[in-house]
């Protein structure tokens, strides 16, 4: 608490914490709350979230004096703590004994207390601010004398998740009566390291034993995207064993697709985050990944064994992949054949590093990841390496990645178009990059692994031999689709589907959407985007479960809504034949995932304080063939025609523009070897000059 604050004063909090620790000892518990109040707390000098704009914080740090007796054995903190973000580190006179549990959820986090570090009489406890900017909440401090696992075990609670009768690998979340993640412990009597435990959450194979505090509880199982949600409420009393059956239903099909997540870590391999190459086996088939690809740091990791050994294999085809974490960029690639040396991983040209990489024995596919982020002062997207209009890259010759991160859950970006509109400019140039989504999740619970992910058209009758190969070509071929709590499938006249050329266009197109969401999901808006150009645009606002709605299609703009009991409903627009090649790509969004067993993370590099939290679906491209010459035109492939023909002609340039769209427009401006004046502009049409002034600026 930062002195002359509005809060207690010190002597105050010894005071109220002595009374309350009296009374405890009068009483059977060994409890004392330290700590009842909420405060804020900030590190640095920005609110770092617009929850927090308007909130006076009451402090840098948390100080707490109170009573207590020596501890001759381990004594038991437990922190309701929300918004962690950084290391905040707990001191306890003057001495380190843990941090808070890095989670911007509100959770209960417990911390043990080695024996001796409580003296006799007056001590203090300290929450300590990291450099870096974080606003965070203390909501209480709870000290047990009890070592942790007897303070937290104070009843026990056996939950079986079964499908179809079955117990199924899940993840079982545990809120408290106030909404936090439960402080709790994993009761592995017979077989040590069957689960991975963190606050609130619970990975493991269908059964689990856990101890808990006394009080009444909300237990989720869940599954994944494709999977229900089912709920109970449980009271815990004093040294109590409950039980509790949950039981889930698929509720999105997907027979045919593969639930592939393209970037997987774990801490043994990747030094940072908390998930340990066991506990990931749990956590991937705990989330119905059927294809994970291991993916730490400058190292060529196989799950073959731990998928084994925890008894997982069976739930999913693990594939040995790499993420070679360069200064100029991070590349996931995949499948590394067994014995592979690990690729030079300091290459700073990309052509350079493109050739290590497909050097590698097995390795099929190259991924771009995290395009926007920022890791050693490098954004492999930043204005000065990439026109994100035309898709030129300015650090040397054409890009060699086969497929790029669309999607990754852990680091959402503040605006979550930014990242489409770059892919959207590649293809425009006319690159074939296939679009992922992945989770990069290093952790149990702070990031759901599978969380981002990709549905690669495969045969998935059985998820323990899936054909890698087979996979692998399926996702350079573009036959995939991305996922963050949705589902889009699409098809144009029926026949064709995405990595498709449609050919013999008539005088019309018929686009088909399917939106898939569980029960626990919904889209709002669906879109369609032709050469990265928005050109329909459907909010059917419906719920999963709730009725049909349909609206019959009429001409050009008519389209169709319906929804089943399954939570998909489709959308058909009509659409004129294109006056040239296009490719269609639908994105489909709904509002965000609060609750506790999807919860999705904040940006984690933000460009803003606002964030708007929501589900994604994203296909690949169908490309059209409306010029009927059998094969795709891009649009640079265009605009280098038109500018051949009238480049020294620019008023002939623009009118002839006229008759493409702004995509055409814009590789064409980068095709001009002159700057074009604005006044030349001012006649053309106005998605010619969109196409040029967006162009100009590096941004649409
Ligand atoms: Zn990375
Ligand atoms: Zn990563």
């Amino acid at each position: 608490m930062k002195p002359g604050s509005n809060a207690s004063s010190p002597r105050r909090w010894s005071l109220a914490a002595g009374l309350v620790w009296l009374m405890a000892l009068g009483a059977p518990s060994h409890a004392a709350v330290l700590h009842a109040r909420t405060v804020h707390l900030r590190s640095g000098d920005q609110p770092e979230w617009e929850q927090f704009a308007t909130r006076t914080p009451d402090g840098p740090r948390l100080d707490l004096t109170f009573n207590a007796p020596r501890n001759d054995t381990e004594a038991t903190l437990f922190i309701r703590q929300d918004e962690v973000r950084q290391d905040w580190n707990v001191e306890l006179n003057g001495k380190r004994i843990g941090r808070l549990f890095t989670m911007e959820a509100d959770l209960v986090h417990t911390i043990g207390v080695p024996a001796g570090a409580l003296k006799e009489g007056e001590n203090k406890l300290s929450i300590v601010p990291p450099k870096a900017n974080d606003d965070i909440l203390i909501h209480e401090v709870v000290l047990e004398l009890k070592p942790s696992r007897e303070a937290t075990a104070e009843g026990t609670l056996a939950v079986r998740v079964t499908e179809k009768g079955a117990p199924v690998p899940s993840r079982i979340t545990i809120v408290d009566s106030r909404g936090a993640l439960a402080a709790l412990v994993a009761i592995t009597n017979a077989a040590p390291g069957r689960l991975a435990a963190r606050p609130g959450v619970v990975y493991g194979d269908g059964t689990a034993n856990i101890g808990l505090r006394v009080g009444t509880y909300t237990v989720y199982a869940s599954r994944g995207f494709e999977y229900s949600v089912a709920t109970q409420t449980v009271r815990i009393a004093k040294g109590e064993s409950r039980t509790l059956a949950l039981s889930l239903t698929r509720e999105v099909e997907t027979r045919g697709l593969v639930g592939c997540d393209t970037h997987v870590h774990t801490v043994t391999h990747s030094g940072h985050g908390d998930c340990h190459l066991d506990e990931r086996m749990f956590t991937l088939a705990g989330e119905g990944i059927e294809l994970p690809i291991a993916t730490d740091h400058n190292t060529n990791i196989n799950y073959d064994l731990p998928a084994e050994r925890t008894g997982m294999r069976r739930w999913f085809t693990p594939v040995a992949g790499n993420e070679v974490t360069t200064p100029a960029g991070h590349f996931n690639i995949f499948p590394v054949a067994a014995g592979a040396p690990v690729p030079d991983y300091k290459l700073m040209d990309w052509t350079k590093l493109d050739a290590a990489l497909r050097a590698t024995p097995g390795v099929r596919v190259v991924v771009l990841n995290h395009p926007r982020n920022v890791h050693n002062n490098f954004q492999p997207f930043a204005a000065t390496n990439f026109n994100a209009v035309s898709g030129e890259n300015k650090r040397g010759p054409d890009f060699q990645f086969d497929a790029m991160e669309l999607l990754n859950s852990s680091a959402q970006q503040s605006d979550y178009m930014l990242v489409y509109r770059d892919w959207f400019a590649l293809l425009n140039y006319g690159y074939r990059v296939t679009g992922v989504g992945s989770s990069d999740s290093h952790d149990v619970s702070r990031y759901i692994v599978g969380q981002g992910r990709t549905y690669i058209e495969t045969d998935d009758a059985d998820t323990a031999r899936i054909d890698v190969a087979a996979a692998c070509s399926n996702l350079l071929a573009g036959r995939a689709l991305v996922s963050m709590g949705l589902l889009a499938r699409m098809t144009v006249n029926d026949r064709f589907r995405v990595g498709d050329l449609v050919t013999n266009v008539g005088d019309q197109l018929r686009v088909s959407v399917n939106v898939a969401a569980p029960s626990w999901s919904s889209a709002t808006r669906v879109e369609l985007f032709a050469n990265g150009v928005r050109v329909r645009e459907r909010a059917p606002g419906i719920l999963p479960g709730q009725s049909a709605v349909t609206s019959k299609g009429s001409g050009l703009t008519g389209a169709a809504t319906r929804q089943d009991a399954g939570g998909t409903f489709g959308v058909e627009w009509v659409l004129p034949r294109p006056a040239h090649d296009v490719y269609l790509i639908v994105i489909a969004t709904g509002p965000g995932v609060d609750a506790a067993f999807w919860a999705t993370p904040k940006p984690y590099q933000p460009t803003s304080p606002g964030w708007t939290n929501r589900v994604v679906a994203v296909t690949n491209p169908i490309w059209v063939d409306a010029d009927g010459d059998g094969r795709f035109m891009p649009a640079r492939g265009y605009a280098k025609h038109l500018v051949e023909k009238h480049g020294r002609e620019l008023a002939r340039l623009l009118r002839a523009l006229a008759d493409f769209d702004e995509a055409v427009a814009a590789q064409a401006a980068s095709l001009c070897s002159t700057p074009i004046e604005a006044h030349v502009l001012r006649g053309a049409a106005p998605h010619v000059r969109r196409g040029f002034e967006a162009y100009a600026t590096g941004h649409w």
